[in-house]
């Protein structure tokens, strides 16, 4: 069967961070994941950089046991060993003098370099200030850098500054997981790939859009970042951000990165300032056993919400009037990603008031279980007359795709993308800036007005505040569906 992984050129890949979390669940095995796809071709490489104490050999250990733990399967004996030969370890202090020249003798100059900063934010101005000093990257090199990309305008400013001054644009990659997504690719394909929806994807036909991004894990463990982020911070001004730019935005003239970035930096300039009775903010408490996020924070005062939800409109032609409503929440009742484009009524009902209201909408569902619905109104059937349902035409990509639906995940998918130098699905530094821009005056009005979250029960929908917020507007959330 012929290829269908497209082909990369051999690279050095140095994970600064290699032994933390995220290179432990993620960064490791999508690359682990690519080897065996054939994606770490000729002498390619995988360098881990932490502060940690340890070999070359010790390393190997670690990312055997991290593969172990986070792979679905356990990795054939062969294919591990041949994969850990690719690894090496440099023991480095971002901040620190030692280390350097042993990561400079494992680099071959014929390779392609990226760096991923799998660190602190604080630490990301001086490793790509040192990997320059030190001479280790060139103007094919890449910097791949990891969220939270600042705390609010003033330090993404400060961050993109000092990246600017080491790199250029074209080689910071800074990575949305959300971006990577195959359903968030497919969302452009689509709307772009197809004539049935583009020409009623506006204020005419659309009444609304609902994005949902509902966890039901808490914070537990991650405390101290939760407690000074909160939910707008860690998910609105990013991952939520980044899918209402793709559902939102005009068509690019082609599908290359700064044509398909342009276009989302426009939607989220058009974004008005949202007015504080369209922000319900929420904070779970303990339940089933599991603590409150005041318990989790460890802070029996916090105000930083677990959950947020708003309603916000773009200034633009094409969705003038069209409300979106965002949500995004921890310990909810089940953990589901969807888009739900909400239809308007058909202008007049053939079949009488009795055969009620009828809406198409368009469901995208980005987790779990990947695909898009879209629900049509129907006879329903029998013969009791001329009575309407809605059924959904179901594209669900298992069914559809068998196991070519089962491709890279989002970190595979990216981690290749910046191998290939494409930064279509990377955010660049104005997109940050203007999501900032936007999000700061919402956190400082409340902060001003001194707002406290509105508690609500584990494992539900969030506040009932929620539900209102749609409610008076004759809306509902919808629902999960699968
Ligand atoms: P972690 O605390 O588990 O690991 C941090 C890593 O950085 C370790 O390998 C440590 O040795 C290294 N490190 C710390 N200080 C260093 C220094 N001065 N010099 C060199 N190395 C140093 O953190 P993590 O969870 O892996 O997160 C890493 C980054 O990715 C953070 O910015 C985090 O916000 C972000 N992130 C993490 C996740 C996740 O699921 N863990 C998800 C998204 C984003």
């Amino acid at each position: 069967m012929e290829s269908r992984e497209n082909p990369v050129d051999p690279f050095d890949l140095v994970v600064f961070g290699g032994t933390g979390d995220l290179a432990q669940r993620k960064i490791l095995p999508a690359m682990f994941k690519r080897f065996c796809a054939g994606q770490m071709p000729g002498e390619s490489r995988l360098i881990g950089a932490a502060r940690r104490e340890l070999s070359s050999e010790s390393y190997r250990v670690l990312v055997g046991e991290a593969l172990a733990a986070h792979l679905p399967a356990r990795p054939d004996g062969d294919t591990l060993a041949a994969f850990l030969a690719r690894i090496d370890y440099v023991q480095i202090d971002g901040r620190g003098d030692t280390g350097w020249q042993d990561l400079a003798a494992l680099l071959c100059p014929d390779r392609i370099r990226a760096f991923y900063f799998s660190v602190g934010p604080s630490l990301f101005g001086d490793l790509a200030q040192r990997i320059r000093a030190e001479g280790l990257a060139d103007d094919q090199s890449r910097i791949v850098v990891e969220k939270p990309f600042g705390h609010d305008l003033d330090t993404a400013q400060r961050l993109n500054a000092d990246l600017d001054r080491q790199f250029m644009e074209c080689q910071i990659y800074r990575i949305d997981h959300y971006l990577g997504k195959e359903t968030v690719q497919n969302l452009m394909a689509v709307r772009f790939g197809n004539m049935l929806f583009e020409p009623l994807w506006n204020s005419q036909y659309i009444d609304h859009i609902q994005i949902t991004v509902a966890e039901t894990v808490g914070v537990a463990g991650r405390g101290d970042y939760y407690q000074n982020a909160g939910a707008m911070r860690d998910m609105m001004q990013n991952h939520m951000m980044q899918l209402l730019c793709l559902i939102a935005m005009e068509p690019p003239a082609k599908f290359d990165p700064d044509a398909v970035r342009d276009e989302k930096l426009k939607v989220i300039r058009a974004l008005d300032p949202v007015e504080p009775h369209h922000i319900i903010r929420g904070q779970y408490t303990a339940a089933e056993g599991v603590p409150s996020f005041r318990e989790d924070v460890d802070n029996p005062r916090s105000k930083t919400e677990s959950f947020i939800a708003l309603r916000c409109h773009l200034s633009n032609w094409r969705w003038a009037g069209t409300p979106f409503y965002l949500r995004t929440g921890k310990r909810l009742k089940t953990r589901s990603s969807q888009i739900t484009v909400v239809f308007k009524d058909a202008p007049h009902s053939i079949f009488g008031r009795e055969s009620g209201r009828h809406n198409n909408e368009l469901t995208i569902q980005l987790q779990p279980d990947e695909g898009i619905t879209l629900d049509v109104t129907i006879k329903e059937p029998g013969a009791g007359g001329m009575k309407l349902i809605d059924v959904p035409l179901d594209m669900s990509f298992a069914e559809a795709l068998g196991p070519e639906a089962d491709g890279p995940d989002a970190y595979e998918r990216l981690i290749m993308d910046v191998i290939r130098g494409n930064q279509t699905l990377f955010m660049r530094n104005d997109e940050v800036e203007a999501a900032w821009a936007w999000t700061d005056p919402i956190i400082k009005g409340w902060e001003l007005r001194g707002d406290v979250p509105k508690p609500y029960d584990s494992f539900t929908n969030g506040p009932d505040d929620s539900s209102q917020l749609l409610r008076r507007d004759g809306r509902e959330w919808r629902g999960i569906k699968r």
